[in-house]
């Protein structure tokens, strides 16, 4: 018989759904003298802020990183900003709008339900952080202040600099520190969760290795949650941190826990371009920079070409001979079009010939036209800390005047190009954030909840906020309330001593194969795979080829690789080595689901399915669908598994940008 998935999502049309839910709610007095024990894994903006709350409201925490300290985490990275409808620019937006405008940008294949609650707690989001003391962005008189993120028409992204996801996490560490001080919340900084103990078919604890002294730990809990992040690093070069990795969510995979959506990859298109074979990280230019700088490349190849010899620059070509290509193919929405659309239009200009660097991968994110409305210094206020970034990293200072043609200014344009970014994919959860694991919970990036098949700019911290501070800390009570009368189970038990052996064979295996290859090396390749055959346009054959080539490097990996050092004490490279093991599982698995779906929605382009100019051709009929994943053992196809979607608030369409 075939599985059936629940979701949880209560019966009723969408906008009672949570405020019914919300009743439901049973356990929630801080007061209460609660003996549960809740295990929290990551302290980015989803970990740290769920950690917080489930202690402030009485649980026992335990909440760990990998990190010296919570305030590292990956989130730490993010730039732009964070959306909610509090239509503070009286600009006609509202609850429903975001959530239109989110199930519309993720190309109709989220969970209508679960975007509405997301847009509905967006607001307290903004007040608990102000109430934290973030300092977001206001205006002369005091206001909040607000800019506009792609895919949307109205201004709803809240923002501290180009540096709100550091302002947001000092927030939530504030807070957590809070509770650490309280004694509810004991925090585990450099440790890595390795695997996930099951007893009785539930989530009870888990075995994590303390980085710097190399041994293995046991934790047992009522419940676990991951916080643990995205799979970017799969690709090797990606905008995440470099200790970003899927080790917890894949372990968690391999355990039973369905994986959702794995194809569902974005890839972001300003960032700066790669610019040679020996780097390991790039860099990314807020999209919140797309408000006031305009995306270009020449209109005539014989400029396009003079840029790339070298011979000529951006700033020598006039007004009259740019094409400013997104204003022209989509009037609407102009330069803050979605990313997966602004990300292909880019491919399809560089493709073309048009690219503008020596490379030919690179179009110009250029700010002359709103210098020269607005002076630097407003602009400096709004982007200053981006355009010092790029100006370390390049050189070139995009405020710097470099030519003036017909009393025009024209300043240093940015090159930027697409790069992988945020993965909307992720472990499966239902309405609760439940995985199919019973008692195992998964937060923020390392979800697929929300974003479908492409995560507007400002959504993933709305999202991984939403969901620490404002939904699990309800929904696990559900599971908990049944848990008050079991005691917490002891680490001595069988489950815990099995995987515990699991996990340190694990140790010596990598560190015996003694082959001759480093594991930045293999990565590097397995990057290069995954890029070539599973990046921003696919085709079936092209999958079939990827597969075929990273079973091979996995042969490799597995016969050929070697990890200096010993199990004892810190040995950076056997934990990435760990990393890389599982970025191996989860390339095949992004390979496998993009392959299952015969269609283009968001950021899966299947190049098979596109439409004469070039728009990707979704499949509703064949693929309206959440494609959960089974594991089925080390070099075997996962099953997949389908979640029904069901619209009742939207009316399922083509998207439209251009009016
Ligand atoms: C450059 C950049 C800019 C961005 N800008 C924006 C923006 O402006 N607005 C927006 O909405 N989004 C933005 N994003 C996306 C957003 O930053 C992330 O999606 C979000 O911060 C993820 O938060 P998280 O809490 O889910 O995970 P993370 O912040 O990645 O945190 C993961 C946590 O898990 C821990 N961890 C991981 N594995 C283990 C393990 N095995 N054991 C123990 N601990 C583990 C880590 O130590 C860390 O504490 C940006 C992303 C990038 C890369």
């Amino acid at each position: 018989m075939a599985k059936v998935i629940d979701s949880k999502i209560p019966a009723g049309p969408v906008p009672e759904k949570w405020k019914e839910y919300k009743a439901h709610q049973r356990l929630v007095n801080p007061k209460n003298k609660l003996k549960l024990d809740v295990i929290v894994v990551g302290t980015g903006l989803a970990g740290a802020s769920a950690a917080a709350s489930l202690g402030e409201m009485g649980f026992n925490v335990i909440n760990l990183c990998i990190q010296d300290s919570p305030r590292r985490a990956h989130s730490i990275a993010a730039q732009g900003g964070i959306n909610a409808a509090k239509c503070y620019q009286n600009d006609g937006d509202s609850v429903y709008r975001l959530f239109y405008d989110t199930v519309k940008g993720g190309d109709y294949r989220a969970r209508e339900a679960n975007v509405y609650r997301l847009a509905e707690v967006s607001n307290n989001i903004i007040d608990q952080c102000v109430a934290q003391g973030v300092p977001f962005a206001r205006e002369y008189g005091g206001m909040l202040a607000n800019r506009s993120f792609g895919g949307a028409q109205v201004s709803r992204t809240f923002y501290a600099k180009g540096q709100t996801g550091q302002q947001l996490l000092l927030g939530a560490y504030s807070s957590l520190s809070c509770q650490v001080k309280a004694g509810k919340v004991k925090l585990y900084t450099r440790y890595e969760m390795e695997d996930v103990v099951i007893v009785d078919g539930r989530a009870r604890g888990i075995i994590a290795k303390n980085l710097v002294t190399g041994e293995l730990e046991r934790f047992s809990a009522n419940a676990v949650v991951i916080a643990t992040g995205g799979y970017g690093n799969t690709y090797f070069l990606s905008t995440n941190a470099m200790g970003c990795n899927c080790t917890a969510a894949v372990q968690c995979y391999r355990k039973g826990a369905y994986f959702a959506n794995p194809s569902y990859v974005q890839i972001h298109p300003t960032c700066i371009p790669v610019h040679g074979d020996k780097q390991s990280k790039l860099t990314l230019m807020s999209e919140s920079l797309r408000n006031d700088g305009r995306i270009w490349v020449p209109k005539n190849i014989e400029d396009a070409k003079a840029l790339q010899a070298g011979t000529k620059q951006g700033w020598e070509i006039p007004e009259v001979d740019r094409d400013y290509y997104l204003e022209r193919r989509y009037p609407a929405f102009g330069n803050l079009v979605p990313r997966d659309v602004a990300s292909r239009a880019a491919k399809e200009r560089c493709d073309k010939g048009f690219g503008v660097n020596n490379t030919g991968l690179a179009v110009f994110l250029d700010f002359s036209e709103s210098i020269n409305r607005l002076g630097l210094d407003v602009i400096m206020q709004r982007y200053g800390n981006l355009f010092e970034m790029y100006e370390e990293i390049t050189d070139v200072f995009p405020g710097d005047v470099a030519n003036e043609i017909n009393g025009v200014k024209y300043y240093k344009p940015m090159m930027i190009y697409p790069a992988i970014h945020y993965t909307m994919g992720g472990i499966w959860v239902d309405y609760e954030l439940q995985t199919s694991i019973p008692g195992l919970f998964a937060i923020g990036e390392c979800n697929f909840s929300d974003h479908g098949a492409n995560r507007l700019g400002a959504s993933a911290l709305m999202q991984g906020l939403a969901d620490g501070y404002f939904v699990l800390p309800y929904t696990i009570q559900n599971y908990l309330a049944d848990q008050a009368v079991w005691p917490k189970v002891s680490t001595d038990l069988p489950e815990f001593a099995e995987a515990e052996k699991k996990v340190d064979a694990e140790l010596d295996r990598l560190l015996n194969i003694k082959g001759k290859r480093s594991v930045d090396s293999i990565h590097k390749e397995l990057g290069h795979i995954m890029w070539e055959y599973v990046g921003m346009g696919r085709t079936a054959e092209g999958l079939k080829t990827g597969l075929k080539k990273m079973h091979e490097l996995e042969q490799e990996f597995d016969k050929n690789l070697f990890v200096p050092g010993t199990k004892e004490g810190l040995n950076i490279e056997l934990d990435k080595a760990i990393h890389l093991r599982d970025f191996f599982t989860m390339g095949q698995l992004v390979a496998f689901d993009a392959l299952s779906r015969n269609e283009s929605c968001g950021g899966h382009f299947r190049e098979e399915y596109q439409t004469e100019e070039g728009e990707a051709k979704r499949d509703d009929e064949n693929y309206f669908y959440v494609g959960c994943w089974e594991y089925k053992g080390k070099g075997n196809e996962p099953e997949l598994i389908k979640e029904p979607l069901e619209y009742e608030a939207i009316k399922v369409q083509t998207r439209n940008y251009k009016n």
